[in-house]
């Protein structure tokens, strides 16, 4: 029997390899974004006692109505708007689950959707499993900017929906109010939707204001806006996240949730329930991420790499041009092992495989891990 296979096009994804070359050869794992130093140590007491209470059996299909409620309070208190926790709010096993769902929701064959480059790597797959195809336009570079003029020519009559991502990965870039208001003269009057990946919500940095879909109720109207709990609280083994949408766009996001997932795990909503309610948790983690960007950004200015600004989430990107004329995947495998610190080459972002000799380093680590990781690539000659 021949399966035929409906990815054709992936294979073991960039993270996958590096992170197994990095074991394999003891380097230090600068490549994939997950911290290494413990999440705040309350949130996972309160997860042994949500346990331990017995909020162990299915949790209501669209998430504890608790936890909704309080991401609806705090959706109010940063964006100003009022969000139904009853209709518009749905817990999901991830940021990138959430992703996937909304565009299974929205997608028929034939669609497109337009899809910014370089990319987080399951927007691609996740459009063309459901028969849709990616338009891509590329960020323009250096910065990676949006090149609003370079989307509006990419629209089509078959263009269903916009994907963004602001804090930016693999960047380190932000959309800021102008991006937002070029998206909307674009979308506007046409039937377009918007998804947007604002899994590094809170980690952003230099006072820049998160420029999220919710901030703009016209723009919610037509939009799935995605969220990650693992990605802001250090928890990223813990799979959780949420989406928001108005409801007439929710009603059939859960058809597609209730009959994949139904429901996520219980303790941890009850625990994130409860953590919601203190806002200096979620209000102190940029202060507290920007401080390891500084750090970061100071001891790698010893070596012969060149980083680009980055104003939120895990990454910043750096240019290796003073050291070799390698292809960046080429770069990044010797490097991990000539010299024991992984990266992850930023050509992996393009369904072309573009390369402009970039890595990205995420600095989401520890500053031991960060110290030793420069001082390794110091030797760089
Ligand atoms: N979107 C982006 C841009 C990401 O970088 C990631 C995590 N690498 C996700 C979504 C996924 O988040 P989660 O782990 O919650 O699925």
């Amino acid at each position: 029997m021949h399966l035929p296979s409906k990815l054709p096009n992936v294979g073991t994804n960039i993270f996958t390899i590096m992170s197994t070359l990095a074991t394999e050869v003891g380097a230090i794992n600068l490549g994939q974004g997950f911290p290494d130093y413990p999440m705040d140590e309350q949130l996972h007491k309160l997860v042994a006692k949500a346990m331990a209470d017995g909020h162990n059996q299915y949790a209501p299909m669209a998430g504890l109505p608790k936890l909704r409620e309080a991401i609806a309070d705090k959706i109010a208190f940063l964006y100003g708007t009022p969000v139904d926790p009853v209709s518009e709010i749905t817990i999901t096993p991830g940021g990138t689950y959430a992703i996937y769902t909304a565009f299974t929701t929205i997608l028929e064959p034939g669609d497109e959707v337009i899809v910014l480059e370089p990319c987080y790597d399951s927007y691609v797959p996740n459009i063309e499993i459901n028969g849709a195809r990616a338009v891509l336009v590329p960020l323009k570079v250096p910065g990676y900017g949006v090149d609003w003029e370079a989307v509006k020519r990419a629209v089509t009559d078959k263009t269903k929906a916009i994907i963004i991502n602001s804090p930016h990965n693999p960047t380190g870039a932000v959309l800021r109010e102008e991006d937002i208001l070029a998206l909307r003269e674009i979308v506007s009057g046409t039937g377009i939707y918007i998804v947007s990946d604002e899994v590094y919500e809170h980690l952003i940095f230099d006072g820049v204001p998160h420029e999220s879909i919710l901030k703009y109720p016209d723009l919610l109207e037509r939009s799935f806006v995605c969220f990650s709990f693992g990605k802001v609280y250090n928890c990223t083994g813990w799979k959780q996240g949420y989406a928001v949408a108005p409801e007439h766009l929710m009603k059939e996001f859960r058809k597609v949730h209730q009959f994949n997932c139904f429901s996520c795990f219980t303790p941890t909503q009850v625990a994130l329930a409860e953590y919601l309610q203190n806002r200096s948790a979620f209000l102190e983690l940029s202060s507290q991420l920007q401080e390891k960007r500084d750090h970061f950004i100071k001891l790698m200015a010893a070596t012969r790499f060149t980083l680009q600004d980055s104003y939120g989430s895990y990454f910043i990107c750096g240019t290796y041009e003073k050291i070799s004329d390698e292809g960046d995947r080429d770069f990044s495998i010797r490097i991990t092992k000539e010299y024991g610190v992984a990266t992850i080459p930023v050509s992996a972002f393009y369904q072309n495989g573009k390369d402009d000799k970039v890595v990205r380093f995420c600095f989401s680590k520890k500053n031991e891990t960060l110290e030793m990781a420069v001082e390794r690539l110091m030797k760089i000659g």
